[in-house]
């Protein structure tokens, strides 16, 4: 007798339920409360089908890292919190801004007008991140210590925009050790750009599947999963 394999949704439902275990243990190791850390399921792998599995599974922050990603699937999830993750052009922020709950990676100035432009034109608050890159690696995006504080300068200025935090990636070859102290240095620049400003920069979006652990211990605030939560179903 043949095994019946189980199904997508249950696959993604022990998935997630095994991924809220390892961030709770991993809280719980750092000495943090659960309710500290949000998991943003990060669903630029797979279709609208497997994207509402994951949030009927009980992830209710989803994260794509195309815009025009979130402009098919948020319709059908409009009780999700839209994330966008990844690089924004300008011509796509109009489109974009309505159906996002945070945008991740704010990396410029340019990019920073142009929200502010069409926040004030939809009367829409929107919430931000300024997406760093601690690393002085040239090959990845971010901006520099030195830009996000003009970028965090020049956004408490303007109308309609709420710069929260930051958001940074790891090197993405570099071991547990090497992203712990990244993530750590990314902490410190927080703190001072929130220093500096007198401004409060609570949320910390670092950590992906491979290192979520290292970020957590760390700090972060909102972790960006995506593979973990499709384990089984990727090709
Ligand atoms: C794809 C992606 C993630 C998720 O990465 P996994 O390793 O699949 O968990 C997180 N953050 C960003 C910016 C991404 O592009």
């Amino acid at each position: 007798m043949m095994l019946e394999s189980p199904s997508p949704f249950d696959r993604i439902q022990s998935n997630w339920q095994r991924t809220v275990e390892k961030v709770a243990d991993a809280c719980m190791r750092s000495n943090r409360e659960m309710g500290s850390v949000t998991i943003v399921g990060v669903t630029k792998y797979v279709d609208a089908v497997l994207t509402k599995h994951l949030y009927d599974a009980g992830c209710c922050d989803l994260g794509e890292s195309r815009p025009q990603n979130i402009w098919s699937k948020a319709p059908a999830l409009p009780d999700a919190q839209w994330h966008l993750i990844g690089h924004l052009q300008r011509n796509k922020v109009k489109r974009t801004l309505p159906l996002v709950e945070l945008i991740h990676s704010v990396d410029s100035l340019r990019l920073l007008e142009q929200i502010a432009i069409d926040a004030e034109s939809l009367s829409k608050r929107t919430r931000l991140l300024i997406e760093v890159n601690v690393t002085q690696d040239a090959s990845k995006t971010g901006a520099s210590p030195d830009e996000a504080m003009a970028i965090l300068d020049r956004g408490l200025a303007l109308p309609h925009l709420e710069i929260v935090g930051v958001m940074a990636m790891a090197s993405l070859q570099g071991t547990s050790d090497q992203a712990r102290a990244e993530f750590a240095s990314v902490r410190v620049l927080r703190d001072q750009l929130a220093e500096r400003n007198q401004h409060p920069l609570p949320v910390l979006s670092m950590g992906m599947s491979g290192d979520f652990v290292e970020a957590i211990a760390e700090g972060a605030t909102l972790i960006r999963l995506g593979s973990c939560l499709f384990e089984g179903l990727l090709t």
